[in-house]
């Protein structure tokens, strides 16, 4: 099964995302920071990242950018409570496979993660 890294600074957004993904049978690494979600995106090489914008030390879209120079093919969703365009059209110049708004449905967020690993 596809291992996916969620990457929020929300240990409660961490939890309810990594519950449902597990529920389906993903395997589900947690990063509690930017630097965190990095390292591990490095080290374990998922097959797709969650990844929120708004954390303390590194934001979202800078790591979207890491990540996309680093692993290209790395499908990366972004979450955020943020809903403004200019914000989502960034994410998706970026290289972003998706955008999904807080609060995260269930059905709106599978929808987006079985896309985003059927797209390679
Ligand atoms: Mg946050």
């Amino acid at each position: 099964m596809a291992v996916i890294l969620v990457t929020d600074d929300s240990s409660f957004q961490r939890t309810i995302i990594t519950s449902i993904l597990k529920t389906e049978g993903y395997d589900v690494i947690q990063a509690k920071n930017g630097r965190e979600g990095l390292d591990l995106a490095r080290s374990h090489k998922p097959d797709l990242m969650i990844l929120d914008i708004l954390m303390p030390d590194i934001n979202g879209i800078e790591i979207l950018q890491e990540i996309k120079a680093s692993s290209p093919d790395l499908p990366v969703i972004m979450s955020t409570a943020d809903i403004q365009n200019t914000t989502q059209e960034e994410c998706m110049k970026k290289g972003a496979t998706a955008f999904l708004t807080k609060p995260i449905k269930k059905a709106v967020l599978l929808e987006a993660v079985i896309k985003a690993l059927s797209n390679d």
